[in-house]
């Protein structure tokens, strides 16, 4: 029985601690900044840390790797394709590792880095996607093209309906926003607004989400409905047909909103 828990560091991000109780032996994905991790070791002092997950590069993901390396000597995963600091194991499409006895699969997923992976564990439907896939968004186009991210997001969402998105960011509440601009006729996307804004309210973590729940409420997923179409048609005065340029628009409009 593995469980999961964020710890939360900086302003916004999500460290998703992962516990194995039989063995009191954790796993972190993204740890961005060493002191949660940290803290969580000293309040279970006889717990050891055996692996650091990383999606990509950028610094709010790899902050804390070298000093948690250091301290517990936990192995450290990254992907090939990006300059990972501590990295032990590079990890390349379709790769299978195991950590804390549990299977996980690689997927890379381009498009807010290069060589952004995300780690899907397949017996419990549990998807780790960095920046890539948000609650009811996605990460910023910083390396890769719109239709890279496109291409990524369609292939995440292929994953089961009941796939929990464990992504490193609470940015829910924004980007419901957005997706309200974009679909104001959109119920589910009304009622999830309410839902994630009673939580924040409360100081209540909106992760993880359920793809099926981002099929129906993330404009960045929902590139092939009519409502987005003709929203973005109307925005930009003309027909678009393509559904990658349909999420570049979007993706565009986002950037400004
Ligand atoms: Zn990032
Ligand atoms: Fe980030």
């Amino acid at each position: 029985m593995i469980k999961i828990e964020a710890l939360s560091a900086f302003s916004d991000n999500y460290i998703w601690l992962l516990q194995d109780a039989q063995h009191k032996r954790v796993a972190v994905v993204d740890p961005g900044d060493a002191a949660p991790v940290q803290a969580w070791l000293q309040q279970h002092h006889d717990w050891t840390l055996s692996d650091i997950l990383i999606t990509h590069h950028h610094n709010d993901h790899v902050g804390g790797v070298e000093q948690l390396r250091r301290e517990t000597g936990a192995r450290v995963y990254g992907p090939a394709n990006e300059n990972i600091p501590g990295r032990d194991q590079a990890l390349v499409d379709g790769e299978r590792i195991e950590v804390l006895g549990l299977t996980l699969q690689v997927f890379e997923v381009p498009g807010h880095t290069l060589g952004h992976i995300a780690f899907y564990q397949p017996q419990h439907h549990w998807l780790f996607c960095g920046d890539t896939l948000f609650a009811a968004g996605c990460g910023r186009l910083f390396e890769g093209t719109p239709q890279q991210m496109h291409q990524s997001l369609q292939r995440l969402a292929a994953l089961p309906d009941d796939t929990l998105i464990y992504c490193a960011h609470e940015y829910t509440l924004s980007n419901l926003r957005f997706a309200k601009a974009v679909e104001p006729a959109n119920r589910e996307i009304a009622e999830r607004f309410a839902q994630v804004e009673a939580w924040r309210q409360q100081g209540q973590i909106s992760l993880p989400s359920v793809l099926q729940l981002e099929r129906a409420t993330n404009p960045f997923l929902r590139a092939a409905q009519t409502s987005v179409k003709e929203m973005i048609a109307s925005r930009e005065g003309r027909v678009i047909v393509s559904e990658s340029e349909v999420f570049a628009a979007l993706r565009a409009w986002k950037d400004r909103f």
